[in-house]
């Protein structure tokens, strides 16, 4: 028997099968959760499909309805922060950060209009109008468990598309509680909110009422859900995995620096997708950041996120606890120095000591690959072509960092890098209205700010003459 029920349209749904979603800091069972059948989702697709002509026709009827969904998720946000710390590991603080987040997406999405584009003379009278698409299936990884779907919900609900919404199976529970949030404030079949396996998403992938699928996570199903999309060519925004370059120049006040990197590294014990995974230093001061960096990773408090004064919680699930064991053991089988950590900090939770590693090359699995965890290589660089040759030698494409006390020698290095954000002394930072997209193998669109906003519509052009 589930703890939590599904929302379709607008109704709690979900007496059948249920699974069981784990506590990451005690290897427990926290809650069950509606494993989504077949003629579960077919009604969910229904009902999105029956809702979509009524919520896109009346866009002030959305802006109202969308703000007063934030309302209600503010009322419930300590609750939701619980939720998400509960099942996702992450401490407290950051998942209020989370949730505060997710409120600031749907009041900037509620107030954000795309109005049409006139184009030409104004004889013919030619505009250009946004449609949107129609029914949208969104998928979400269990790293950002409401962030991930607010960034979809919002924009693609503002843009007038009706959703069915599918979180991951390690952490569906926020997702749920916003279902259930949502039923008393959207029309019945607006936002539907499903749970369930990794087949739910297949079916959900290759079902034929969604026009688009909206999909954060992996690199490898991102590519298998760009292939189920094709036959009938729904529209896919792919935000997928990253293995971010943060390039430390060679003017840097070392501690400061190593500070800051540390932070864009171990938040969410690195399971964020645009997370620091790999540190270039300039040969003379690696030694000094190695040890800097490493300074903080064994200072750092590892525990429960239920309690206010961790800073490090466990990884999310025995999938990422094992690869992030076995990546590192890998390097260490491959001549790494252990800075700082190397192990797993002890059970029953999936806790991994903050780990700094060097002494390895590009080609080391760790640094080859994305991590996804609290272990961090740092990698020694000659000049800066050599530390942009080297950041940019992958298929992944979404973030990178350059720390100097030159703002400026940074932003010119920007261009040089082929990744969807470069920031320059910072790292994950956004304000309001800023897109977030991968290059290369890190994704296809971009979601945030009107570019995101546009990713859930199609153009449609109007021509007027005055007559034949
Ligand atoms: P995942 O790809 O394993 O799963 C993500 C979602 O897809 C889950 O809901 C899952 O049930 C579903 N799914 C799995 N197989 C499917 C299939 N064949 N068809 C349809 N749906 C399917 O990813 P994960 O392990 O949950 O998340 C971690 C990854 O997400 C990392 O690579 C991380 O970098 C990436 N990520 C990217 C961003 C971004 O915005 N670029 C943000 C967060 C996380």
């Amino acid at each position: 028997m589930s703890d939590y029920s599904m929302t379709i349209g607008g109704q709690a749904v979900g007496g059948g099968a249920s699974f069981a979603v784990l506590n990451p800091a005690t290897g427990q069972v926290t809650a069950r959760a509606p494993e989504c059948s077949r003629a579960e989702l077919d009604s969910a697709m229904a009902a999105g499909q029956q809702a979509q002509a009524g919520w896109q026709a009346d866009a002030a009827a959305r802006r109202a309805a969308l703000a007063a969904l934030a309302g209600a998720v503010e009322a419930d946000a300590a609750g939701l922060a619980r939720l998400i710390t509960q099942e996702q590991g992450k401490p407290l603080r950051e998942a209020r950060s989370e949730v505060g987040d997710a409120i600031g997406d749907l009041r900037y999405f509620a107030a954000l209009q795309l109005e049409p584009a006139r184009v030409g003379s104004g004889h013919p009278a030619v505009s250009v109008i946004r449609r949107p698409v129609g029914p949208v299936a969104a998928i979400t990884p269990w790293n950002f468990p409401l962030g991930t779907v607010m960034a979809k919900v919002a924009p693609g609900l503002a843009a007038g598309c009706t959703m069915i919404v599918k979180p991951s199976p390690h952490t569906p529970l926020a997702a749920l509680r916003l279902g259930e949030l949502a039923r008393g404030i959207l029309p019945a079949g607006v936002l539907n909110v499903i749970s369930g396996s990794n087949e739910v998403g297949e079916w959900m992938t290759s079902h034929p009422v969604p026009r688009m699928v909206s999909f954060t996570g992996s690199i490898a199903t991102g590519k298998r859900i760009a292939a189920a999309a094709a036959p009938d060519l729904k529209r896919v925004t792919l935000e997928l995995g990253g293995n971010d370059p943060a390039i430390v120049l060679d003017d840097v006040d070392v501690a400061d620096v190593a500070a800051a990197v540390f932070d864009n590294a171990f938040s969410n014990c690195g399971q964020v997708c645009v997370a620091v995974k790999r540190v270039f230093v300039p040969d003379h001061l690696h030694a000094d950041f190695t040890e800097a960096l490493a300074e903080r990773a064994r200072a750092a408090k590892v525990g429960d996120g239920q309690d206010e004064d961790t800073q490090v919680g466990p990884l999310c699930n025995q999938m990422q606890f094992d690869r992030v064991r076995e990546l590192v053991s890998d390097a260490v089988a491959a001549g790494a120095k252990v800075a700082a950590g190397g192990r797993p900090a002890g059970g029953p939770g999936y806790f991994f000591e903050p780990t700094v590693l060097s002494g390895i090359g590009d080609e080391t699995r760790i640094v080859a690959e994305e991590q996804f965890g609290p272990a961090i290589p740092v990698l020694p660089y000659r000049d800066v072509a050599d530390a942009v040759r080297r950041a940019n030698g992958t298929h992944f494409g979404l973030g990178a960092s350059v720390w100097t006390s030159d703002p400026e020698r940074g932003a010119a290095i920007a261009p040089s890098i082929e990744s969807g954000t470069v920031w320059v002394n910072t790292h994950q930072s956004a304000v309001p209205g800023q897109p977030f997209g991968g290059l290369k193998h890190s994704g296809i669109g971009v979601e945030g700010g009107t570019w995101g906003l546009e990713a859930f519509t199609d153009v449609q052009v109007v021509h007027v003459r005055d007559r034949a």
